[in-house]
């Protein structure tokens, strides 16, 4: 077994594009070269062996940026208000850099034209402190936990102040940002049941805050109300952070300043309170986890697509053989 096994497995029949030189690539990255930063997240995507090399080299510079999940139904403007949010930290004095990780979590294939394509992010398209990149999980080889934090880790390590995590997803994919994100943005919308919607979808246990977006619209304030009545119910220890619930118009800029403030006291909790270290600790679990998992499900023949599974598999549904005789085939074989 080579060391890049794990990596090279998640190819998923696309040639990936290796890099001549990854050190420098994330030498320029961090000097802030946007194609460099491109091209080590297409390894990424790709599943490229160099990400080994890449994750190693890393590992060090990594850690210090604010990386906030968006999440919320389509249609309720999560575009708009990653738009905002990058217009507000990019016109503070201190001119952060943010970037930008919108993740399909439901598709298979690369989103690569996805955000390029909305117009409101092309303002930002000639700005060299934003970066926005799409990404495509590859479902069979642990998706989004394995992708999306290690495209983080690199925008980290080149180092980006505030990194948006957006999915363009619904249902389970919005509450698996949670485990990728610092702050978890949850917005809703009037008229479209959202908030009642989030109970059911157990957002409101994944929310740090709460952003009801188009506040020009009817509806806003009953919105607020509803799930100030849904927050009221959840007990919170005294030393507990308290989601609270801001109102936005992200089409007219209104709000966003006081969300980017809640967004901050957030990340100051967070440090404080240690939850920081908690949840970073969390998420590293889960991407150990991942990677470890391939691993070995592959050095079991066991990923989907292998014959010794699919022999196996074949002998199961056939009545051959139980599944228990199946598994204990597969590990001690
Ligand atoms: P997403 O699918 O959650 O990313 O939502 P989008 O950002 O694409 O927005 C969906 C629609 O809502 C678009 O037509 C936006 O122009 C509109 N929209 C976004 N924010 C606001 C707002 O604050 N007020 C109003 N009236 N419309 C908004």
């Amino acid at each position: 077994m080579t060391e890049l096994s794990v990596t090279e497995l998640s190819l998923s029949g696309r040639a990936s594009r290796g890099l001549a030189d990854p050190a420098a690539a994330v030498a320029a990255a961090r000097d802030g070269d946007a194609r460099a930063l491109a091209r080590l997240i297409s390894l990424v995507e790709n599943g490229s062996p160099q990400l080994r090399a890449v994750m190693k080299a890393i590992a060090p510079l990594t850690g210090r940026a604010h990386v906030i999940g968006l999440t919320g139904s389509p249609g309720v403007g999560k575009s708009t208000v990653t738009g905002a949010l990058i217009r507000a930290y990019r016109g503070r004095e201190r001119g952060l850099r943010v970037g930008v990780l919108a993740v399909d979590p439901t598709s298979p294939f690369s989103g690569g034209a996805l955000l390029g394509d909305r117009v409101r992010m092309q303002e930002h398209a000639t700005d060299d402190g934003v970066f926005i990149r799409s990404m495509a999980s590859r479902g069979q080889l642990g998706g989004l936990s394995w992708t999306a934090p290690q495209a983080i880790r690199i925008m980290d390590a080149a180092g980006f102040d505030v990194i948006l995590v957006e999915t363009v997803g619904v249902g389970q994919a919005e509450v698996k940002i949670a485990s990728l994100a610092d702050s978890t943005l949850v917005i809703v919308a009037p008229g479209m049941g959202d908030s009642i919607q989030a109970a059911k979808a157990g957002i409101l246990e994944i929310a740090d805050i709460f952003a009801v977006n188009k506040s020009d619209r009817p509806g806003a304030q009953e919105a607020v109300r509803d799930l100030r009545t849904m927050l009221a119910m959840a007990r919170y220890g005294e030393s507990d952070w308290k989601p609270p619930i801001v109102s936005v118009s992200a089409a007219a800029g209104e709000g966003i300043d006081d969300l980017a403030a809640r967004l901050d006291a957030h990340w100051s909790w967070l440090a404080e309170s240690g939850e920081l270290d908690r949840r970073r600790r969390a998420m590293a679990r889960e991407e150990i986890s991942a990677i470890a998992v391939t691993e070995l499900r592959r050095r079991l023949g066991a990923l989907p697509g292998e014959s010794r599974l699919d022999d196996l598999a074949r002998r199961v549904a056939g009545g051959e053989i139980d599944p228990y005789a199946a598994a204990d085939d597969l590990i001690g074989g």
